[in-house]
């Protein structure tokens, strides 16, 4: 035993040899000498009763990777579900975080007034764009939809009433709930009607002198069918101003392009929605909107006014990243250069070309691996509930639950339908094509 022993190298000599070559000397050393009390302890223990300098290179090499592995990875999203919240939701495209790029590795006037030389306000950015999109008096951007939904709350309506329906009083994925959420923010949730109708009089009988908002949420993960009724924004804005009230629409997605598909509906659309003069609505940046993770609040300046003094503000902000990639989404729409919006891009891909892209790889591939299918897939991301439009995926041939698995160990999530595994195009950029067909050759080999 103590023979071996003397044979494992000293720290120093050992990470000298060219294997470890280009690599960190400090970290190296951290990585080979846990290595190296690895197999002492080995010895010791009689587990180990032969010494391979070969196979301690190696381990050390295994270990120093894996201490500057990133968690993060790159993964390729073949479930057909554009925004898949699990996965990173909207897309970024090069080209816009390039352009970004000189804000983001740059100093910049973020907090800046170059005309008078002092502070200036971050919440001054991505408004000129967002104005000019939305057409609305003012907007503010916060760092999520669900602290725009908490801060327009604890603003406006601390230990006073918000009347919602029932039906709206919903969870989205990672436990969001709205009831729990305004409980939070210290507003007085009022809810009314039932779980699945809510007429115009439930709100206004439930208006009293401590109501101070009327609130409506979108349903953005399931739907109610059947025998049910709700209310529209357009009726409760009406009621609100009747009775000299706030109205809010937390729409959770909002979208300014048409939708394909027929997937629109105009309790839905940012333009519709804010042509009736919300005093606020809030939505997310990174759902339909297809850009950073952000909230993006609109409506009447005296509102906006009064957020901005609210210091919880400050715990909510957003930095320049956000800001300079927003801005850059927002100057495409202007443009109406979806392209550079990779979730339109990949909403609008037609069903042509979607099949041109698996007819291609299904014939690189040879006969017997994968045939074609023709199939729905929904939006994700809680937008457009029980909404399906049409896809084309791949269909590879055998074991659905196992090709799932070695398919996910790959980095390449797909999906299972009729106990088919399918990779499916829709939530597929065209660049990827060639890593795909790498995936599946090296995967059945
Ligand atoms: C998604 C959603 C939220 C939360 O938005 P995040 O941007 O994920 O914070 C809030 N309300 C509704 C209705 C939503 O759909």
């Amino acid at each position: 035993m103590n023979d071996l022993l003397r044979e494992i190298p000293k720290i120093d000599i050992f990470i000298k040899q060219d294997d470890f070559r280009g690599f960190n000397k400090k970290l190296l050393t951290k990585a080979a000498r846990k290595e190296i009390s690895i197999l002492r302890q080995g010895i010791i223990d009689s587990k180990i009763s032969n010494f391979d300098i070969n196979k301690l290179v190696i381990n050390t090499k295994i270990r120093y990777k894996n201490i500057l592995s990133s968690s993060l990875k790159p993964m390729i999203n073949a479930t057909g579900v554009i925004l898949h919240t699990n996965m990173g939701r909207s897309l970024i495209s090069k080209q816009i975080l390039e352009r970004a790029s000189s804000i983001i590795c740059n100093y910049s006037n973020l907090e800046y007034d170059s005309d008078k030389g002092k502070r200036g306000e971050r919440y001054t950015h991505a408004k000129k764009g967002l104005k000019e999109l939305l057409n609305v008096e003012d907007v503010l951007v916060v760092n999520n939809n669900a602290s725009a939904v908490f801060l327009i709350l604890n603003s406006f309506a601390k230990n006073q009433k918000v009347i919602v329906s029932r039906g709206e009083l919903v969870e989205i994925g990672g436990s969001f709930r709205i009831p729990e959420v305004m409980k939070e923010s210290g507003a007085l949730l009022k809810e009314v009607g039932t779980t699945n109708k809510t007429k115009l009089s439930d709100y206004e009988n439930a208006i009293d002198d401590n109501t101070k908002m009327l609130m409506k949420v979108h349903k953005s993960n399931f739907s109610i069918e059947g025998f049910s009724e709700e209310v529209s924004f357009e009726a409760i804005k009406k009621i609100a101003l009747k009775n000299n009230l706030m109205d809010y629409y937390d729409l959770g997605s909002g979208y300014v392009v048409d939708l394909p598909y027929n997937l629109g509906d105009k309790e839905h659309s940012l333009l519709n929605i804010l042509k009736h003069k919300p005093s606020l609505i809030s939505f997310s940046g990174d759902k339909l909107f297809g850009s950073v993770q952000a909230g993006i609040i609109a409506g009447k300046k005296e509102f906006i006014d009064k957020l901005k003094k609210n210091q919880l503000l400050r715990m909510l902000r957003v930095d320049k990243i956000t800001l300079s990639i927003l801005e850059e989404t927002i100057k495409a729409y202007l443009l109406q250069d979806y392209e550079q919006i990779p979730t339109l891009k990949l909403l609008f891909q037609s069903i042509d070309s979607l099949e041109k892209r698996a007819l291609k790889i299904q014939s690189s591939l040879g006969k017997g691996v994968c045939d074609i299918v023709k199939s729905t897939t929904f939006m994700g991301g809680g937008t457009l509930p029980n909404k399906k439009f049409p896809t084309i995926a791949l269909h590879i041939i055998g074991d659905a639950v196992k090709l799932e698995k070695i398919f996910r160990l790959n980095d390449l999530i797909g999906r299972i339908e009729k106990d088919k595994f399918l990779i499916d195009f829709r939530s597929i950029l065209p660049s990827l094509d060639t890593n795909i067909e790498e995936t599946i050759k090296k995967v059945l080999d």
